[in-house]
């Protein structure tokens, strides 16, 4: 029996036992990424996190559906577009395309939809005439359409603002998609076109020519894909003000229900103490990280290393010790599948003991840490039975099996070794340790004869020999 899933939800700032609306279905939905731009190790901090997430609900036996969502209108893709004086399609693909590259590169799992924003326009339109409908929206004198936040009551429990703090700033309004506290006001949910500002790049509407603002493409995409009540929405907490506010208030007014049961927010990841963002300059890129020789399996351990609530200090010496971290698991995998199975030890408890600490761990609110831990306590015990000729047959398929299942959930072990070394070189190898355990040296130099000629060297390392290509 895998124990029951608590989150830590940001609406309610507890942390609450999981019970979907209709389980074990699980409707998800993820901020994606703005395609102006490679995105940088900052936004994939939360993208590994939301992954980690969506792989722990499937372990645990729900069945997930999961939107990422691509933004590629909005203030900046469109400013892009115009300074490079190409359409938002010819601007934005680039950055797409690389944005699914680069997921891939990090072990990210596939999801359901990954919705472009562009794509969804006569839905956002719907949503803002239904609002307009509703009088929670009106127009204003510069052509564009704003919510009213004194029309919503409940407007600022997720970012627990206060509603008389709310009420000084309702008469004003905002047509930026970004904006900070002090700027709480009516925000925008169509923008007027403005020739100079938008050059070719509108959309017919009902209430003229313009383009959706920033928060009602996630409200619109979700409804669209998912219905208008979702299980859990993600993303980090700079999204909890104004977006994710805004995203509740549009589709609350709109759809008349609840909109989302569960929020979780990521912690940012920080450079030198701030944030690790495109304004200020200080980001990696993820290529920028593959040009220095790390690779994307190290980057998604050092993101996915850290509680995904506590901040991430990035440095190289990080990744350094992220790169350390893998290649004591690479050893430990190398050799249990290399392992020649001999007295049958009692591998079962320890199996229990670590997947029971592990699940513990992922179902209180995604505590990687002490799932680490029950990890490489697991190592240091199979490399000491292994060390001592204790580990059979079956206890060698159940640590392997054991070691996918597990898998599932991490997506960091390296299994090619199993692929890339034929089982007689595999097999000769450790028949050698075995020689060289029982002082045969005559058979343990044979056999190194014959694994070279099979083109493949022994290496001594300080974790014992290993075999290479
Ligand atoms: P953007 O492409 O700017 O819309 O950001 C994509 C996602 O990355 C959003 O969910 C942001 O909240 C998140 N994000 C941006 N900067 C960071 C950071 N330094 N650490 C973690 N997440 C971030
Ligand atoms: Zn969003």
């Amino acid at each position: 029996m895998t124990p029951a899933l608590n989150f830590y939800n940001t609406l309610t700032r507890t942390k609450e036992p999981f019970s979907p609306l209709e389980p074990p279905k699980v409707r998800l939905y993820t901020c994606g990424p703005t395609v102006y731009h490679y995105a940088h190790i900052g936004n994939f901090r939360t993208y590994v996190f939301e992954d980690l997430l969506r792989r722990v609900l499937n372990y645990f036996g729900y069945e997930v559906e999961q939107v990422m969502n691509i933004t590629d209108v909005d203030d900046k893709t469109i400013k892009g577009a115009i300074r490079d004086g190409v359409t938002l399609d010819e601007f934005t693909a680039p950055f797409t395309k690389a944005f699914f590259e680069d997921i891939k590169t990090l072990g990210i799992e596939e999801v359901e939809f990954r919705p472009r924003a562009t794509d969804y326009i006569p839905a956002m339109i719907e949503m803002i005439q239904k609002l307009l409908d509703k009088g929670v929206a009106y127009k204003g004198n510069d052509g564009s359409v704003y919510f009213s936040i004194a029309k919503f009551p409940q407007y600022g429990a997720l970012s627990h603002l206060k509603l008389d703090e709310l009420k000084e700033g309702a008469s004003e309004r905002v047509a930026n998609d970004e904006y900070d506290k002090e700027k709480l006001a009516d925000f925008v949910l169509w923008k007027g076109y403005d020739k100079e500002r938008d050059g070719e790049i509108y959309w017919e509407s009902p209430f003229g020519k313009g383009r959706p603002g920033w928060h009602i493409e996630c409200s619109a995409m979700a409804t669209s894909l998912l219905g208008p009540k979702l299980d859990i929405h993600c993303g980090a907490v700079d999204n909890i003000f104004p977006h994710h506010e805004n995203e509740i208030a549009q589709s609350e007014a709109c759809n008349g229900c609840h909109f989302v049961k569960t929020w979780l927010h990521s912690e940012h990841l920080i450079v030198d103490g701030r944030k690790m963002s495109k304004s200020l300059g200080n980001f990696f890129t993820l290529r920028d990280l593959l040009k220095k020789g790390f690779d994307g399996r190290e980057v998604r351990y050092l993101l996915l290393s850290v509680h995904y609530r506590t901040q991430l200090n990035f440095t190289l010496e990080g990744l350094e010790a992220a790169r350390h971290s893998l290649r004591r698991l690479d050893d430990f995998i190398e050799r249990i599948q290399a392992y020649i199975p001999q007295e049958d030890g009692p591998v079962e408890g320890l199996i229990q003991v670590t997947k029971e600490k592990i699940e513990n761990a992922l179902a209180d609110d995604l505590n990687i840490s002490p799932a680490l831990a029950a990890l490489f306590d697991f190592v240091r015990g199979v490399n000491l039975w292994m060390d001592q000729g204790e580990i059979g047959e079956r206890g060698k398929d159940e640590i392997l099996d054991f070691l996918h299942r597990l898998d599932h959930i991490l997506g960091l072990f390296r299994w090619e070794k199993e692929l890339d070394i034929p089982a007689p070189v595999l097999e000769a190898f450790e028949k050698r340790l075995l020689a060289r355990q029982e002082k045969n040296w005559a058979e343990a130099d044979r056999l190194r004869a014959w694994i070279s000629s099979q083109g493949f060297q022994i290496e001594d390392t300080p974790q014992g020999p290993k075999l290479k290509k």
